[in-house]
């Protein structure tokens, strides 16, 4: 029904005549007043029609011997509470009043006009009681905008104590007038109150913070002094809970004053479970340090032994030994900074495994083979016990045996000096196994599972950590599942030795065995002209050393731009080139190289600390033929070098550019690290 036809039915006035005719009298008499009017057939149909709207009833008291009489007044009785329907009631004056009369008793809005009436009374009675009735409308319209209103204000609180209870938040309030906190239930939860002590004293609450954060909160919260505050303040601070646990709360408060009593300040106040984040702020803290720590270490002996050799007559006296120290030093570094990259690799699902069917006893003995000098400085007694038969496993080669050494070094590590170490591969039908165990210091069981979290180191044994960052396990687990198998550890007890478990599930033999690889004949140095382009002048002149020993003609550029004139006249058959240069970056220089006739044919190599494969995606795309990352194994480096051929020079006066057969081969063979 359209607004405007509810309005007209609100407005109608309903007769109920004793004739037709009456009927038809008294409707022209109101139409021609303006109202709205319509006759009635009978007491029942009017009754229906009072339970929907209507504005006014007319009744003659005919209708007093009506056997329907008491549905009009149930009908009546039956209205919300804001309606009261008015009816006038048209009675001969020498008739008993049928007002007095039954169930007309109870109506309570009832006009008595005598019968006949003029025209005047009747029109002027019904408009009364349409003004009458339009207020009741009016109150009907209000209340429900109040009731539309309530809901509103309802949902609205409903929606915002979900989303303060999603949002784990805790609501207080700081009454100034009378000294009081009060606190929501969560808060009474994040300040370890019970439920029934909601409400505290100033110092009952300050008793709940911790001694060394009291004067602040006190000061910042307890004593608000000028109100109200432009904007909400935040202190962080810790609790204390009856049974001695610390939490953090971090928390947001803003003063205001009460709306009525202007004077009447209040500190409305939301709080936060802060604990992990702290703690998980402190662990990265830590992190930082042991890293930085770890990393100075070897650092420490490399500079020493500079040092030494630089003494006179040092190189000759300790030049072997000083230079294997250095190494063993460097390598530490290198493994060290591989795991944090493999650790944020995993992290970020990018780990691909290069999987092969392969013998797990091979690369038990390669693990072995790299553990060794761990094992030899511990003066341990080590044994392996290794399956007699192939145990077939379907995985990536370096990255099980990644998982081995780390078990290893980590049993000669956490061992005392002259410790038993053991070994030990074998295999069921569908799963090897491989088990590494020592009589080392042992693991606390509640800390069983927890040393293969990423940076978790047991407290008391952090001196024996030895350059360690509390990764190893956690990429030893990874590396495990990723091959669908697991990795427990097993202690009875600090003291007590360690076993940690791999499992692997076996695949079948491959059909035939795979034929050794027939050793490569060492390929015929060629003499290359290689230029170095490096803004560091150590990296790059130390390359140049490096190369011009190996005999490579070799020229160095300190820069972009001077790596481009360079190389204009040199026309070296191979570049290679850092990534991030100051001016022009490695990316530009290489498109540059590429653009140029005259430069384009030479293999471009980045060598730089970026080795993502984004990186890695983004060199090739510039033009570069391989990504080596620093620093880089100088064998790896001269074995690439090995493979590229000199270019015939005679083409380049001949104006030929573009790739030989050789190096279309290579840029196929690009596999990001070399
Ligand atoms: P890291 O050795 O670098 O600290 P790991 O992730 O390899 O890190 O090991 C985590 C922690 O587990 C170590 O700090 C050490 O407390 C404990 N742990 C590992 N292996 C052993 C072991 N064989 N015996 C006793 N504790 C061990």
């Amino acid at each position: 029904m359209s607004a405007r036809s509810a309005q007209n039915k609100e407005r109608k006035v309903l007769v109920l005549p004793p004739t037709r005719r009456d009927g038809d009298v008294t409707c022209a008499l109101l139409r021609n007043a303006g109202l709205e009017c319509d006759i009635v057939g009978n007491a029942r149909l009017l009754a229906s029609q009072i339970s929907t709207s209507v504005g006014a009833v007319v009744l003659t008291d005919s209708v007093v011997n009506d056997p329907d009489l008491c549905s009009i007044v149930d009908a009546l009785e039956r209205q919300p509470p804001w309606s009261d329907v008015p009816v006038i009631l048209l009675s001969r004056s020498e008739s008993k009043s049928p007002a007095d009369k039954g169930c007309f008793e109870k109506l309570t809005n009832l006009t008595l006009l005598d019968r006949p009436t003029s025209s005047r009374a009747l029109v002027s009675a019904v408009e009364a009681a349409i003004r009458g009735r339009a207020r009741q409308y009016q109150i009907r319209d209000q209340l429900e905008s109040l009731q539309a209103a309530d809901t509103a204000l309802r949902e609205s609180a409903e929606r915002m104590s979900l989303g303060v209870q999603v949002a784990g938040l805790a609501l207080a309030e700081v009454d100034y007038a009378v000294s009081e906190v009060h606190l929501s239930a969560e808060a009474a939860r994040l300040f370890g109150v019970g439920d029934h002590a909601r409400s505290l004293s100033k110092e009952e609450f300050l008793a709940v913070v911790h001694i060394d954060d009291r004067d602040d909160v006190s000061r910042r919260l307890l004593q608000a002094g000028d109100w109200p505050c432009k904007d909400p303040a935040a202190i962080d601070y810790r609790v204390v809970w009856p049974d001695g646990r610390v939490r953090w709360v971090s928390q947001r408060h803003h003063v205001v004053l009460n709306g009525l009593l202007q004077n009447h300040a209040r500190a409305m106040i939301v709080a936060l479970d802060a604990t992990d984040r702290k703690n998980a702020d402190r662990r990265k803290d830590e992190f930082l340090a042991t890293l930085a720590h770890e990393l100075r270490n070897p650092l420490a002996p490399i500079r020493t032994g500079l040092q030494a050799l630089a003494r006179p007559g040092g190189e000759v006296a300790a030049g072997p030994m000083i230079r294997s120290i250095m190494e063993r030093q460097l390598s530490q570094m290198v493994r060290l900074i591989d795991d944090l990259l493999d650790v944020s690799r995993i992290s970020s699902g990018k780990v691909v495994l290069q999987c092969d069917r392969v013998d797990l006893r091979a690369i038990a003995e390669l693990a072995m083979e790299a553990s060794q000098p761990f094992i030899t400085a511990g003066h341990h007694d080590f044994q392996a016990e290794i399956a007699p038969e192939p145990v077939w496993v379907n995985g990536d080669a370096s990255r099980l045996s990644q998982v081995i050494i780390n078990l290893l070094n980590n049993a000669a590590k956490y061992t005392a000096d002259g410790g038993q170490l053991r070994l030990r591969l074998w295999r069921t039908d569908i799963h090897a196994f491989v088990c590494v165990q020592d009589n080392g210091v042992g693991i606390p069981p509640n800390m069983l599972d927890e040393v293969f979290d990423m940076f978790t180191q047991v407290n008391g044994t952090l001196d024996r950590a030895q350059g360690g960052l509390g990764i190893g396990l956690s990429l030893v687990r990874r590396m495990t599942e990723l091959h669908g198998g697991e990795v427990v550890a097993a202690s009875e007890g600090p003291g007590r030795g360690s076993t940690f478990t791999v499992r692997l599930p076996v695949v079948g033999a491959p059909e035939t065995a795979p034929a050794l690889a027939a050793p490569r004949e060492a390929p015929d140095k060629p003499c290359l002209r290689v230029l170095a382009i490096d803004d560091i002048a150590d990296v790059a002149d130390v390359l140049k050393m490096l190369l011009d020993l190996e005999g490579f003609e070799t020229r160095v550029a300190y820069s972009g731009k001077a790596g481009l004139d360079v190389a204009k006249q040199f026309s070296p058959d191979v570049i290679i080139c850092d990534i991030g240069l100051p001016e022009m970056d490695g990316h530009e220089i290489a498109r540059r190289l590429r653009a140029d006739p005259q430069t384009a044919p030479a293999t471009l190599i980045a060598l730089t600390g970026w080795g993502t494969e984004g990186e890695v995606r983004r060199t090739r795309e510039s033009g570069f033929d391989y990504h080596l990352v620093k620093p880089v194994d100088s064998a790896a480096l001269l074995e690439l070098l090995s493979r590229i051929q000199p270019r015939v020079r005679s083409e380049l006066s001949n104006g030929a550019v573009g790739l030989t057969a050789d190096r279309a081969a290579d840029c196929e063979a690009f596999t990001g690290e070399v």
